[in-house]
């Protein structure tokens, strides 16, 4: 398994596409806004996409979604999150983007296991951010959207967020075991191990 990391947009949304080597397949996580600098990155690494996974619907991950789905690939998102792609309810109006919409393939919900380019790829309900996020957890690396960032978390602030949820799926990624690394959908990589210890929400009272 090869990760590669593409940040692109106004809010620098990290895009991964995790390629299965032996198969010249992959699976995009979060494919952000730009579809041409994804589909472009995927044909100089020569791997054909088979499915694109959203942590949630805000439009700085899912804006390039209804692209994707127009050439053919699959788009996967939680249950509660699908509803804002079919309804537009994904930030792009208070960013002044534009936004498609689209009515997502799968929906996935917590414990779903999912093969694809001959990957297994384990859902994590993490609520909080939005109330359908997920985080995606793929051999020990977690890719967590905006949920659980470098040292801090995701916004609880967006319509369906809620804080008292937001730290309950952090808990549940700390649980997860101090030999993850966490691959966050804004800025630089960190581990389980780390975040335990030092995440902001540690500094937050215990109520
Ligand atoms: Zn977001």
């Amino acid at each position: 398994m090869k990760i590669e990391k593409i940040t692109s947009g106004i809010l620098d949304v990290n895009t991964y596409i995790i390629i299965n080597e032996d198969k010249s397949e992959c699976v995009i996580i979060d494919g952000g806004e730009d579809f041409s600098l994804i589909i472009n990155k995927a044909k100089e690494l020569n791997v054909k996409i088979v499915a694109l996974l959203l942590s949630h619907a805000h439009f700085d991950h899912a804006g390039n979604a209804a692209e994707f789905q127009k050439a053919g690939v699959p788009i996967y998102i939680g249950e509660k999150d699908a509803e804002k792609l079919k309804n537009g309810e994904t930030l792009s109006s208070d960013f002044g983007r534009p936004f498609n919409t689209l009515s997502p393939d799968f929906t996935v919900k917590d414990g779903d296991v999912l093969n694809l380019a001959g990957l297994n790829i384990k859902v994590i309900e993490t609520a909080g951010h939005t109330d359908g996020s997920v985080t995606y957890a793929i051999d020990n690396c977690l890719f967590s959207g905006d949920t659980l960032f470098f040292g801090s978390f995701g916004r609880t602030d967006f319509p369906t967020g809620s804080f008292s949820e937001m730290k309950k799926s952090l808990k549940k990624l700390f649980a997860m075991g101090d030999g993850f690394i966490v691959f966050p959908g804004h800025g630089e990589n960190t581990t389980v191990k780390f975040e335990r210890i030092n995440n902001q929400i540690n500094f937050y009272d215990q109520n």
